[in-house]
């Protein structure tokens, strides 16, 4: 259940009264300067890139709902793990969970991995294989729970431990949680990154990224680097960013209610093979799930049982389900991960993480949940 003290934060963080007109919410400051009245001197912002009021604002509930000191707002979710990896130096060695997001592991692989910086993907779900996997240069434990397609569930608190043992930092992707769910922080990992395209955002209108950490050096460090790469969310995104988070708390107890009944529907199916959902019991995960998380938010993941024409047959069916990349928006999609989000992912990782032609991601949103069920009940028919 989510704390219930987070719905008033998530109404009310990073939201005052606009000094000069009342206004409630804070405006669209959809400016790139601001005048000074003497060289150096001003009101706080001089340029957008450095600070921007509706980005501010947004930083503010952005850390609130995380409960961090700090929270740090990008262009997208990638542009913010960018940010945190290119504090690392040639010779710096990461290890990365072996099913991370697709985009995560092709910056990792095909544009940071040229810089001298070694990333080795590694199943961190085996905690000794993680520890006995750390060397003297690994500055950095690269987590991403649930993971995604099949939702494997990573112990956030035992994967910082061995990380902070080898004076490496923990960073959790908590994407697929969302800060309602699931608090790295508090389980001990030092930086928090979301693509704020998902849940945070939850209207699939806008891509955006956050990192938010505890660590004021940490928090400076990646401060600087936005300031002088310049991947910032601009005035916008940061407006819509900062709407959608009001929201987020009923938004995430309603896909987490959604995403349950349709897990319990397709496991035992008899068109169904195999559904994966931390919530269900047999979840290899279920139990540290229920540890470490405090819902088992809107992914659901299932194998037909059938082939790539079956499957594509039952996609084409679905009447509620729109085909599409992407997930954590009110309206529900279902993936190809093979074909489609994962398609990037080299093909003997793939095979190793169980992505085939069967399988399939449903991003379970918020409409009526016997719709949901009996949309999926219509196309299952066709296999
Ligand atoms: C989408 C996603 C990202 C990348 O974020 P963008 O906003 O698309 O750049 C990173 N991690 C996870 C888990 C994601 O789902």
């Amino acid at each position: 259940m989510i704390d219930p003290r987070l719905y008033t934060v998530a109404v009310h963080a990073g939201t005052e009264p606009d000094p000069r007109t009342g206004a409630v919410m804070t405006p669209i400051y959809q400016t790139s300067t601001f005048v000074q009245e003497a060289p150096g001197q001003h009101k706080g912002w001089d340029y957008s890139r450095g600070t921007n009021p509706s980005r501010d604002a947004l930083e503010a509930a952005l850390a609130g709902i995380e409960t961090a000191q700090h929270a740090i707002a990008f262009a997208s979710g990638l542009a913010a793990e960018q940010a945190i990896v290119q504090n690392l130096a040639p010779g710096d060695h990461v290890l990365v969970c072996n099913d991370v997001y697709g985009g995560t592991g092709r910056l990792f692989r095909t544009v940071m991995g040229r810089f001298g910086i070694e990333f080795e993907f590694a199943d961190l779900s085996d905690v000794d294989r993680a520890r006995a996997a750390m060397r003297p240069n690994t500055r950095m434990v690269w987590i991403e729970t649930p993971t995604n397609p099949t939702l494997q569930i990573l112990d956030i608190a035992a994967l910082s431990d061995i990380a902070h043992a080898a004076g490496a930092v923990a960073v959790v992707d908590n994407t697929f949680a969302s800060p309602l769910f699931q608090s790295p922080l508090a389980l001990g990992a030092d930086i928090v990154v979301h693509s704020t395209t998902k849940y945070i955002g939850g209207h699939s209108d806008l891509v955006g990224g956050a990192v938010m950490t505890n660590d004021a050096e940490w928090a400076g460090k990646i401060r600087y680097l936005q300031f002088a790469a310049g991947a910032v969310s601009g005035p916008i995104e940061s407006f819509l960013l900062h709407r959608s988070i009001k929201s987020l708390a009923v938004r995430m107890a309603q896909h987490d209610a959604n995403a349950m009944a349709v897990a319990e529907f397709l496991d035992g199916h008899p068109k169904v093979r195999r559904t994966f959902y931390p919530g269900l019991p047999g979840h290899p995960g279920h139990e540290l799930a229920r540890r470490q998380m405090s819902g088992f938010s809107g992914i659901v993941s299932c194998e037909i049982d059938g082939d790539f024409a079956a499957t594509t047959r039952f996609v084409k069916a679905l009447e509620v389900f729109a085909l599409a990349e992407s997930l954590g928006g009110v309206e529900s999609l279902v993936n190809h991960p093979e074909t489609m989000t994962h398609a990037s992912v080299p093909e003997p990782l793939r095979a190793e993480l169980g992505i085939g032609p069967s399988l399939l991601r449903f991003s379970v949103g918020i409409e009526y949940v016997q719709d949901l069920v009996d949309d999926l009940a219509r196309a299952l028919e066709t296999i």
